[in-house]
């Protein structure tokens, strides 16, 4: 590599799709040089297509790279598509899932190294979030594109309906801590400048997280309901489905390590534990 691939300067291009998912809503990353590309395609709103056309400055946007098939990042494929009809489609592949954006998906692998802008991008495959969930790591800057790995100020949602996985995700975290980030760049909120602070916080809550429901089970707590109703203080109604999820997470992750076990609803500490 020469000393031109060295150069990361990515452009943020708002994808101008507010709401209760996505808060202010997304961030698509445009790489400009002799690869043109973007990483996330958004949702398809005409702002947001403008918005890429006028950063692009004239150059044809080459490929896009997605970090997971969740649909404030994907379900903007096809219109990208019309718009731009030579663009490729990269992703690491969920094809139950990828069938939703009708669009030729290129497989991406994990470690594999992709050319973007004027330089090269690493992808590290950091599922739990999604199953598919792709980091973009640029070793020369110690940047990471990360998708919705980690965001500024709050934690990151764990679906498990939608194949989320906490175990996966902490081995995700515990992963890209590893690389030692020096910026990271996210989907959604401002970018982070100081991941590896930010990253030990969050496994440090997960851990928190664990224990407290481990001792709601050990105080006679069955079900996700009653140890939601334990261990978050003055939830608001909006985000009790939210935290019941995150509670399920966790059961699921402690019943994988064989730390809980299930009769039907009723959940339990494995004994000896
Ligand atoms: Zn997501």
């Amino acid at each position: 590599m020469n000393h031109e691939s060295r150069i990361l300067d990515p452009v943020p291009v708002h994808a101008a799709n507010p709401g209760p998912m996505t808060g202010a809503g997304n961030w698509t990353w445009l790489l400009r040089g002799r690869v043109p590309t973007l990483i996330d395609a958004g949702t398809g709103e005409p702002a947001h297509l403008d918005s890429l056309e006028r950063a692009l400055e004239g150059a044809t946007l080459d490929q896009m790279l997605l970090t997971h098939a969740h649909t404030d990042h994907a379900s903007g494929a096809p219109a990208l598509r019309q718009r731009m009809p030579a663009l490729r489609f990269r992703k690491m592949l969920w094809p139950e899932r990828d069938a939703k954006w009708p669009v030729p998906w290129d497989a991406i692998a994990d470690g594999e190294v992709i050319e973007a802008g004027d330089t090269f991008l690493r992808a590290i495959h950091t599922p739990g979030h999604a199953p598919d969930h792709l980091c973009f790591w640029h070793e020369e800057t110690r940047s990471l594109f990360c998708g919705d790995l980690a965001l500024a100020g709050s934690s990151v949602w764990i679906p498990v309906s939608l194949q989320g996985d906490l175990g996966q995700y902490l081995a995700s975290l515990e992963r890209v801590l590893a690389l030692g980030p020096a910026r990271m760049y996210p989907a959604h909120g401002p970018i982070i400048e100081e991941p590896v602070m930010l990253l030990r916080r969050y496994l440090q809550h997960r851990r928190e997280r664990e224990e407290q429901v481990v001792d709601a089970l050990s105080h006679g707590d069955h079900d996700p309901t009653t140890i939601v109703a334990r261990i978050y203080e003055d939830l608001r109604e909006s985000l009790r489905p939210l935290a019941h999820e995150s509670v399920l997470a966790n059961l699921i992750k402690l019943e994988r390590e064989g730390r809980v076990s299930r009769d039907g609803e009723r959940w339990m500490l494995s004994p000896g534990r």
